[in-house]
């Protein structure tokens, strides 16, 4: 294979052209090695977005097992150790703890750096990591809208970001260019990117992931508590409908615990008027209205169609299950 540049284009034949690709950022920053942290290192490693990837954890179990994986090229117990000279810090930790990391590296920060987050929740990860940012830093949060209910260094995998939504949220004064190259590493990453007001993200959100885990987490444990009917049944019978809210209600309770928490203003509005339209559901179930039941499932069974329209889900029966 020819290492030479071609001499009428200049160009490098492909491969080597491929191999000597400049990735997008030197040295990246991955706060955090969970199922979001180490899907990131997995797809810059796919595409060569970074040149060197440093992980840091909070515990020596997890370090351990990521470089068991060999999800980075630098590990760090000491996060601030794992953002010195990085170009792009990403913190990949449970919203609540977002705070205290932030608070902990930012003296260690690179002026110039670009800090993001991938928390669930934005306006309280702006709150609690804004206020710690040195000048010159670019902090611009972020929520990858992708996710399964696995955690951990394990769970990662590279396509994970795959068409999958990518909400930015520029705060005032926000670097044009700083938001340029963030939106240019996600769009590498499979995603589309979008931007939006915090308040905005955290309703929006709220009724379309908070809410559902709520109601998923409740609902499995209604089932667990009923007296007339055993857990084994519940189990046994659970592909009438309630396994599909089983996945949701397996997601890492850390994480979810702290989206609640954080989230608090919005899950209650929200949840407040889901109860009044539960309430409707229950008048009609009472009063016999079958109109009325029938008109708000099929304005229901239209969304799901929707659902799919837009890629956001399989077509395949029961999600694609055999
Ligand atoms: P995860 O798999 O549970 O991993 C969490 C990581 O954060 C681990 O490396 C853990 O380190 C570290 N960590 C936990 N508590 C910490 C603390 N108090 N201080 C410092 N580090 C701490 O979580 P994940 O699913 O990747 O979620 C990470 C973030 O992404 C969260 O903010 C979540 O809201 C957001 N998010 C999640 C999803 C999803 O579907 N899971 C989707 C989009 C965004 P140790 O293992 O060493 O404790």
């Amino acid at each position: 294979m020819s290492e030479t540049p071609d001499r009428k284009t200049g160009n490098m034949p492909a491969a080597d052209a491929e191999a000597t690709k400049r990735p997008m950022f030197d040295r990246v920053a991955l706060i955090g090695l969970g199922l979001i942290g180490s899907s990131l290192a997995h797809v810059m490693r796919r595409e060569r977005l970074a040149g060197h990837i440093a992980g840091a954890t909070r515990s020596e179990a997890t370090l351990k097992r990521a470089e068991e994986l060999g999800l980075c090229d630098s590990y760090h117990l000491d996060a601030a150790e794992a953002v010195r000279d990085a170009d792009l810090v990403f913190l990949n930790v449970p919203v609540g703890a977002m705070g205290k990391v932030a608070e902990h590296i930012a003296p260690a920060l690179k002026p110039g750096a670009i800090l993001t987050d991938v928390g669930s929740v934005k306006g309280a990860v702006i709150r609690d990591v804004a206020p710690h940012v040195p000048q010159g830093v670019h902090f611009i949060p972020g929520h990858p809208i992708a996710g399964t209910e696995q955690s951990g260094p394990d769970a990662g995998f590279p396509e994970l970001f795959e068409n999958r939504w990518c909400i930015l949220v520029p705060l005032e004064n926000t670097d044009e260019r700083a938001l340029a190259r963030l939106t240019r590493f996600w769009q590498a990453t499979g995603s589309n990117v979008e931007t939006m007001t915090a308040e905005h993200h955290d309703l929006v959100l709220g009724i379309t992931s908070h809410l559902p885990h709520l109601i998923a987490y409740n609902i499995v444990l209604t089932a667990a508590d009923l007296e007339e009917v055993t857990e084994s049944e519940v189990i046994k019978y659970s592909a009438g409908g309630f396994r599909d809210f089983t996945r949701l209600a397996a997601s890492d309770p850390v994480m979810w615990r702290d989206v609640f928490l954080n989230n608090r203003e919005a899950v209650l509005e929200l949840l407040g008027r889901f109860m009044e339209d539960l309430h409707v559901l229950q008048r009609a179930i009472r009063w016999g209205d079958g109109e009325k039941l029938y008109e708000l499932f099929k304005r229901s069974r239209r969304i799901r169609r929707e659902i799919i329209e837009a890629g956001q889900d399989t077509p395949a029966p029961g999600f694609g299950r055999r």
